[in-house]
């Protein structure tokens, strides 16, 4: 059984502040500091170069990565964190088109998260090959999948509204067209039951400053399945995923395994507040996890039908066709989330309309829930976000 009010306990949360972002970024693991303090202090203090020996620095990125790998279902030696969520989706994509060199199309949804976008159109630019990326509406993916898709390249939970792609039966229908599938579980690692075995996935990318709590700069990570891994083309061929980088060849040749995705020296101070962040995940299952989202879900969209109705609904209202967030649509949904923050209700913005919340049981429990929908009742009624202050935008929403 996991004991929620010990989770919470493990976390520092600030006095007088309902947390719903954990989705954009976890909250400092108490823990983090003792573990970045004997970081700074016995090892890069006291060890200095020798630490990447004696402390295991160096192995340390495969370690997490195993870490991770049982919350999502890998398989040991399958995962290895580094760089940022962007790098490790160009790396897996790159892998998954040069496994299917006679195919040209890749297939995503206008739901993703841009930058997966973005890296998409830059890796096919450089690649000069002809590939073309298409973007459909989420409801459209299953009608595209055909005969000609090289690769399926996917966001499992739509970080706006929180809609969940049915993982196993979208990567069924890929491999039945010959195609290779992509999941970036950025917002579905640490947030739910999540099995990349069981789904049959070839690659999975995600980051870990968010469900995770790993911290602001925290490296991301990659699964490539046991199939694949000494097949992939590393693209970004950097001397840590070389199969010997101590020798300092002229030519580099791909280290055997998941280690070929590592590309340069790993952020020695980032992961020892990650492996902070993991320690707690040891004493969670998942699957209670996952039902306790559902049931704050529930409560914070039953309230806020009470509350304030003007707010529409942007999720789904069925618990498994969704992640561990709830949104709402609002014209002033900008103004109306800083007036929130303003009350010490933190939730985000996501351009045009979208009000955030992300539910995380690890430290979130009804009265923080009842909490919110209290002040986003009292948002609404009073109308406060017409108040000017709340109009001006800041840079990061
Ligand atoms: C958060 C997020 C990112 C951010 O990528 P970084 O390189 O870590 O900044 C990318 N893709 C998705 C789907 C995300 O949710």
């Amino acid at each position: 059984m996991t004991d929620f009010a010990a989770t919470r306990a493990r976390f520092h949360l600030p006095k007088g502040i309902t947390y719903l972002d954990g989705n954009s970024l976890g909250p400092l693991p108490r823990a983090a500091r003792a573990r970045l303090e004997a970081r700074l202090q016995d090892e890069w203090g006291e060890m200095l170069i020798t630490a990447w020996n004696r402390a295991g620095w160096m192995d340390e990125p495969l370690r997490l990565g195993d870490r991770i790998g049982r919350l999502i279902g890998a398989p040991e030696g399958s995962v290895v964190v580094g760089d940022t969520l962007s790098i490790k989706l160009y790396q897996a994509l790159a892998a998954a088109l040069a496994l299917r060199p006679e195919r040209k199309r890749v297939l995503s949804d206008t739901g993703n998260f841009p930058s997966d976008l973005y890296m998409a159109r830059g890796l096919i630019h450089s690649l000069g090959r002809g590939h073309g990326l298409e973007l459909v509406a989420p409801e459209e993916i299953e009608s595209r999948i055909g005969p000609d898709l090289a690769v399926l390249m996917l966001t499992e939970v739509d970080y706006r509204t929180g809609r969940r792609h049915d993982m196993q039966r979208l990567t069924r229908l890929a491999h039945e067209a010959g195609a290779l599938v992509v999941w970036d579980i950025a917002h579905s690692a640490g947030a739910f039951r999540v099995d990349v075995t069981e789904a049959l996935a070839d690659f999975a990318v995600g980051c870990t400053y968010k469900f995770l709590n790993g911290g602001p700069g925290a490296p991301a990570f990659i699964h490539v399945a046991p199939r694949h891994a000494d097949l992939a083309l590393p693209a970004l061929s950097g001397w840590l995923g070389h199969d010997a980088p101590f020798d300092f060849e002229l030519d580099y040749r791909p280290a055997r395994g998941i280690e070929r995705m590592r590309v340069g020296t790993p952020p020695v101070l980032q992961m020892a507040a990650l492996a902070a962040a993991l320690d707690i995940f040891d004493e969670v299952d998942m699957a209670e996890v996952e039902r306790r989202v559902a049931a704050l879900s529930e409560r914070l969209i039953q309230g806020v039908a009470q509350v304030a109705p003007q707010l529409d609904l942007a999720s789904p209202p069925a618990p498994e066709a969704r992640g561990a967030q709830v949104s709402f649509r609002f014209e002033q949904g900008y103004a109306a989330m800083q007036a929130l923050i303003d009350r010490g209700v933190i939730g985000d913005f996501r351009a045009p309309d979208i009000m955030r919340f992300g539910i995380t049981p690890l430290y979130l429990g009804e009265e923080d829930i009842d909490r919110a929908i209290e002040a986003i009742g009292e948002v609404m009624s009073k109308r406060l976000y017409e108040e000017p202050r709340y109009q001006v935008r800041s840079a990061v929403t």
